[in-house]
Formats: C-alpha cells, structure tokens, sequence
C-alpha cells in the first residue's frame, strides 16, 4: 500500500491542541484517523449530554452581550477573519486531507467558501438587519417597524463531505444576526472546523460564543436539538427526516440540506470538449461525495456514442492517488465503510444487468478507501444505482428520444437538490432549466456555479431539503421578526357621535381609495 506522507503542518501539538476544546467528561474518545493511511491521528473526545447542556449554557451566557454588540462592530470581526481565512487556505486544506482523504484541490477550493460567504453578507448583512418601516392599517397615524431578533443559540449539524464548508459556512450569517452557536461536525471530518472556530477567535469572536460538540449522531443529536432554538442541517435525507421531527416537536425552526440524485440533460448541440472537462469534475469532484454532484446523464440518442466515448475516455485516464499535492486528480472516499457501499451499489447495478464502462473496483493498492471513477451504462430503477443516492464516483449514462423525455426521466426521482443542462444555445437550455424540478439548476456546469453564487438562496426541493442557505433567507432564517407597531391616535374606531353604520361606510370607501391611491 502507499502511504503519503502527512503535512508537515498537522502536528501531533496542533491535534491535541485543537481537540482539547470539545467536551468530554466520560472520557470516552473516537478515534480520528487519516484516511490515505487509516493510522490513528487522534483520539477525539465524545461529549455526554451534560456536556452538551453546558455547551448550550455557556453559547447562551456569550450571546447575550453579543446580541448587544452593534452590527458593525460585529461584522468588524468577520473583516478580520475573511483575511485569516485566507492566509491559512493551505493550513486548513492539510487538516481537511488528512480527515477526508480528498485530492488537494477539492481542498483547497473548500476552504474558499466561508470566506465567499463572509464576503457577501458583510456587504448585505447591515441592510439584512436593519430595522425596516411598514405603513400602518391608518396613513399617517399608523406604522410598523420590523425588527430582526437573533433566535438565540443556533444548532448546526454538519456532514463529513465539507467538514470546513459547512462546519463554519453557515455559522457565518447566524453569529453576523446576533446568535451563538453550538456545531456537532462529524466525528471523522472534526478537526477543520475546529481550526476555523479558533481562526474566528483570532480575529475577535468573543470566547464561549462558538461552542464544538462531538459524538455519534443518534447519541448526542437529540440533546443537541433540545436545547437549540434554530437547527441547521446538513445531510442525509434519512437524517433528515430524524432531525425534523425533533425540531418540530420542540416547535423550532430548521432548515435541512439533504441527498440528491442529480440528474443532467445534455442537448444535441452542446460543445463535446467543454462538456466533457465540466462534467467530469460535476461527476468525479470530491470522488462524487458532493451533494450536488451528478449521478444520471441523459444523452441525445443522435450524439450518444460520441459523447459516452469522449466521457469515457477522460474518465479512464483520471489520476488517482494518495498525496497532499495537486497530482491526483480523483482523490480517496472518506472511509472504507463507504467505500463499501458505493462499491455495493456497483456491484447492485452488474447483478441486475448494468454494464460497467470504465471504473468499477475498489483501489486498496492505493490506500484502504480509494474507489475507481466509474462510469454505468444500462442502469434501470430497480437498481440502487437507479434510484437512491450513491455518493461516491459512479455516474451512469442514459439515451433519450425527445427532450420531453429527458426531462420526464430527470424529474421522475423523489430527490430535487441539483441539475445541470448543456447547449450550445443559452435559450434552450433555459427553457429546460425552467421544467426541471430542483432547487438548484446549472446551465452549462455542473454543481459550482450556483454553490458558488452567494447571493441565491441555494436548496432542495422534494426530498432534498426544506429551506436555503445563501442569499437574504440564509441570514434571515436565523432571525424572528418582531413586528412593533405604533398607533398615534385612536382613530380605528367610529369617532364619538358617529353610528357604527356609518363608521363601517367610510371604512369601507377608505379602503377602496386606499387601494386607488396604493396607498397600501
Ligand atoms: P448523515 O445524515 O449520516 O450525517 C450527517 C450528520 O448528522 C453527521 O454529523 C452525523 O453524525 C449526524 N447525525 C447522524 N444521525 C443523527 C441523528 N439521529 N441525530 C443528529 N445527528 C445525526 O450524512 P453523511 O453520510 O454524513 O453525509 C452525506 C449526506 O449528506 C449525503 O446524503 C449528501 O447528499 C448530504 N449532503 C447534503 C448537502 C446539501 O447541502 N444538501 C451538503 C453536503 C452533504
């Protein structure tokens, strides 16, 4: 087997430093390994409820004289950090190698989106929380103001895919509104969020304010959404389901990013070479452990074996490898128990009559959870491959008639979180886009274009989520609305002398005048 050699950055004084921060008093510990060459990196502490309910009591205790900083002065802090962020891009992406087992450019472009997401609300964040005035049911005498409140201590929930994208992205707008958080990252992927949190607090983040919990899902979750007035989850559908219950139990707020199974259409004028470099990274980036990432591609019957033959071939020829540089192109899967199941849903989709046209086999030559870029041909429903979500670095190729057809096929999936269509002609593939039922459709890309434009809400629809991050509703979500309204005069009633008869009749004309006049 190879083994890569680890960063000189993660040091065993670094590890120890960073997992001292997470809670434990069991003293029960998880053992974080690197994944090029599962060696144990760390033991990782494993919080109890009680630590979890201290956690909460410590976020409250910072939140409350937070919520009282002014806005700028908040935002002052995530000026600071944006910069710190980036000058430790390299830092951060050795951690989140060594924790994910992804190739280094996967890891270094995820350590860009916490500062793209700091970046876009500290311009829009100020206006976001601004108290804005309404009119009063009465011009001139009546008003209403909407204030935004920060929902208190924020529970954040994150996967293992983006351990430092999603462990810190969507703290970013909850902690600008005013709210502490309490964030459970996934035992294996603990360690990059950890070194962003204590980047934050270089930059000025009050201490307490950002609270890491560790442990099990099913074990310390519960707890987690009992005490949280607002979660953010980001996972399995499955999960999902679990967390929203819970949180609608406790009638609070959550927003879950959940699964896909992202199909893309690919039109009969589309541009082969463009085609093939985009979607080989919307198929094989992250080793297909992107929630957005494509799993089925419809093809024009017309162009169907030059384009599956030009695919192919790039995905043939992808690099694959163990190292903390830029060389592999395709990186490892996070462990080997998911190795296993991409690898069950290959063999699934063989059994019942899938063709595998390159790819296929686990890698263990390379290290214990490499998995081969693996292209099917002839995958039907039945097939695990056909209608769950694989998360791994399998795609399977379908031919198409019409484009009616394409976009039945695309749509006939419980999943709606991405989509991707391709055209030499921007018109027609905005007229699918328009048909296609996901949250999230990219035209002539495959997943980046719309992660990365921070301004859109970005979410599922279907079985893909409930609610967005980015764009206003992503801060907002955070907050209540407070609706403080002022009457100047008593003037919503019928004036002394005046009959109820005829109250109701002006009343009743106001409005008409009112509606003429757009008043209201
Ligand atoms: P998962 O649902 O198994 O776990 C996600 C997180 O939830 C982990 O921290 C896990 O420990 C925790 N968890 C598990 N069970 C829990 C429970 N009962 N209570 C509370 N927490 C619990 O998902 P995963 O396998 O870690 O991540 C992969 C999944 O995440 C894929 O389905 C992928 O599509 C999805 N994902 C979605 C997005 C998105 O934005 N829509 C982004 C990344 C990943």
């Amino acid at each position: 087997m190879v083994s890569a050699t680890r960063p000189a950055s993660v040091t065993d004084e670094l590890l120890e430093r960073l997992v001292a921060r997470v809670p434990g008093r069991s003293g029960a510990t998880w053992k974080l390994t690197e994944v090029y060459t599962g060696e144990v990196l760390v033991e990782l502490p494993q919080s109890t409820p009680e630590d979890i309910e201290d956690a909460f009591a410590k976020a409250r205790a910072a939140q409350a004289l937070w919520a009282q900083w002014p806005v700028a002065k908040r935002l002052e802090v995530f000026d600071r950090a944006h910069t710190l962020l980036v000058d430790n891009a390299h830092r951060t992406a050795d951690l989140i190698q060594v924790e994910s087992g992804k190739n280094r450019r996967m890891a270094i472009e995820e350590t860009c989106d916490p500062p793209m997401v700091m970046s876009y609300y500290l311009k829009r964040a100020k206006k976001l929380l601004a108290p804005k005035k309404h009119g009063g049911p009465v011009p001139v005498v009546s008003g209403s103001t909407e204030v935004r409140v920060p929902k208190g201590v924020v529970g954040i929930i994150a996967p293992w895919n983006f351990p430092f994208a999603t462990g810190l992205s969507d703290a970013i707008p909850a902690l600008m509104a005013g709210n502490a958080v309490v964030v459970k990252p996934d035992n294996k992927t603990a360690l990059s969020p950890l070194f962003g949190i204590s980047l934050l607090e270089e930059a000025g983040l009050p201490k307490g304010l950002f609270q890491v919990v560790c442990g099990e899902g099913p074990d310390i979750g519960p707890t987690l959404i009992d005490n949280a007035d607002y979660v953010m989850f980001t996972g399995s559908t499955a999960t999902g389901r679990v967390i929203g219950e819970r949180a609608g139990r406790n009638l609070i707020g959550c927003c879950l990013e959940l699964g896909g199974k992202n199909p893309m259409i690919v039109l009969d004028d589309v541009d082969v070479a463009e085609w093939v470099e985009g979607t080989t990274f919307g198929v094989f980036g992250n080793t297909g452990q992107i929630c957005m990432h494509i799993e089925r591609i419809y093809l024009p019957e017309s162009r169907y074996d030059e384009l599956k033959s030009a695919f192919v071939e790039r995905a043939a020829n992808l690099s694959i490898g163990a190292a903390y540089d830029f060389g592999p192109e395709i990186g490892s899967l996070v462990s080997p128990e998911h190795r296993d199941r991409v690898a069950s849903h290959v063999e699934d989709a063989v059994a019942k009559g899938a063709t595998v046209l390159t790819g296929g086999r686990a890698r263990p030559d390379i290290g214990p959870a490499f998995f081969e870029p693996t292209v099917l041909e002839g995958v039907t429903k039945d097939m695990l491959a056909g209608h769950t979500e694989t998360f791994g670095p399998v795609v399977a190729l379908y031919p198409y008639r019409t484009v009616d057809e394409a976009i039945h096929l695309a749509n006939d999936t419980d999943y709606g979180l991405n989509a991707s269509v391709w055209s030499g002609d921007l018109a027609r593939a905005e007229a699918v886009a328009e048909r296609i039922e996901s949250g999230n459709v990219n035209i002539n890309d495959a997943l980046a274009t719309a992660y990365a434009s921070k301004g859109s809400p970005s979410g599922g629809v279907k079985k893909s989520g409930v609610g967005a991050r980015h764009g206003d509703q992503g801060l907002l979500k955070y907050t209540d609305a407070k609706n403080v309204a002022v009457l100047k005069k008593q003037v919503m009633g019928p004036r002394p002398g005046q009959g109820y008869d005829a109250y109701v009749k002006q009343m009743l004309s106001s409005l008409k005048l009112m509606r003429r006049l757009r008043v209201r």
